[in-house]
């Protein structure tokens, strides 16, 4: 017999599986050029050649033991000293290899700090919509997810209920933008007003609340958006990167934390950090891959191959009388049901062979995401679908 925790858990993950099943079930009956699979967040551009050019590289001239042998739990040295130098340089921060931990991609970095910061009970409060992966690696160590409502009018967070849900329980807060569903990106005077009322809270409570920011969409921004870098707002910020969509290698398993010298007990979080990432079974970011992304720090996919999609999409959708807010980052567009169940309002969709991520998956009921990470053929083809839905619902 599995666990009761897991028999949960296993029961709740089964809405996506069905979904993938389901795309394939789809795409055998009308063939895969007919089916319209907006579900999952797998980047569809190339990475850049650098990447490519550097596996060879590595594999053909360096010595098995510098790429493939074990290291500091914490990943190599020289790697975490390229990556600080490349986020100095980029940011004007001050770190150094002490404040990076390599870890594996940024779901492995979030279960790490989370491991590291939490006692059964604690309180982790984040703003829907939200990656749902986050429920699942609180409650691994057995925190509690408080979730502030959405701001449905911009998506930007809701700071006021934000600052009723702290509490002397609460240990940390964990952002992500560019958003994943929404594409969102928080403002600067969003995140000077978060850090203002983090501060404030802390003062009150005599506690540390940590800001984890979530950022594997960092570098997928359009039109010239700045994301401000969060260390420089909130001293108690803990940085999760991954390299899954900027650089295409989700499959990898790749990314860091960056823990400022500034943070409350920063030594003892860096020495947590070390161990969790060892005994939650990682022991450390794989090998070869670190290698290749310190070579690729100034490389980027082209994202003007989403921006394209983006733009066809967004400008599509509305036109057909979906209401949405236009993303400025990451793949996703977060569209409003046409009717209020969002669950069935997908499997509407799916009588026109598209497929959508109902947004109850994101803690944010009433709307779907679609994740335009897809050839642009695909958007083409799905597009008198997404009419013929929108003419459904209207002639109601
Ligand atoms: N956080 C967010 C918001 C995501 O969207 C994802 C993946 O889609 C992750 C974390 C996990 O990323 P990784 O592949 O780096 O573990």
């Amino acid at each position: 017999m599995i666990s009761d925790k897991m028999t949960g858990l296993v029961q709740n993950s089964s809405v996506i599986r069905a979904m993938f099943e389901e795309g394939k079930k789809l795409a055998s009956i009308y063939g895969p050029e007919n089916v319209f699979d907006f579900s999952l967040g797998n980047p569809s551009v190339e990475p850049p050649q650098a990447v490519k050019d550097a596996v060879m590289d590595i594999i053909n001239k360096e010595s098995a033991n510098f790429v493939h042998g074990y290291m500091n739990n914490s990943g190599y040295e020289d790697v975490r000293a390229a990556i600080a130098a490349s986020i100095n340089k980029k940011f004007n921060t001050a770190f150094g290899e002490e404040n990076i931990v390599m870890t594996v991609g940024a779901a492995g970095g979030l279960n790490v700090i989370l491991k590291a910061l939490l006692n059964p009970g604690d309180e982790v409060i984040t703003f829907a919509p939200f990656f749902g992966e986050y429920r699942n690696y609180v409650s691994n160590f057995d925190g509690k997810l408080m979730i502030v409502s959405p701001n449905t009018a911009t998506f930007q967070p809701n700071l006021v209920e934000f600052e009723k849900k702290i509490t002397d329980r609460t240990k940390a807060v964990i952002i992500n933008t560019p958003n994943n569903p929404t594409g969102v990106v928080y403002s600067e005077d969003t995140i000077t007003a978060l850090a203002h009322i983090l501060n404030k809270k802390q003062a009150e409570f005599k506690t540390s609340i940590y800001l984890i920011s979530d950022e594997p969409y960092r570098e997928l921004v359009y039109d010239g958006v700045e994301v401000p870098y969060l260390t420089k707002y909130y001293k108690n910020t803990i940085v999760g990167y991954s390299y899954s969509k900027s650089l295409s290698l989700p499959g990898e398993r790749i990314g860091y934390l960056v823990i400022p010298k500034e943070a409350d007990a920063f030594e003892d979080i860096i020495g947590a950090v070390n161990v969790a990432n060892r005994i939650l079974g990682f022991v450390n970011a794989p090998s070869l891959i670190q290698r290749v992304v310190a070579k690729c720090l100034d490389s980027e996919v082209d994202i003007s191959v989403y921006n394209r999609n983006r733009e066809l999409l967004y400008n599509s959708l509305v036109q057909y009388g979906y209401t949405c807010v236009k993303p400025e980052g990451a793949f996703y567009l977060f569209i409003k049901a046409l009717k209020e169940d969002d669950i069935a309002f997908c499997a509407a969709a799916k009588k026109h062979n598209i497929l959508i991520v109902p947004g109850t998956s994101f803690g944010c009921p009433g709307y779907c995401r679609i994740a335009y990470c897809v050839d642009y053929k695909t958007i083409e083809g799905s597009l008198g679908g997404f009419k013929k839905l929108a003419e459904e619902y209207s002639a109601k």
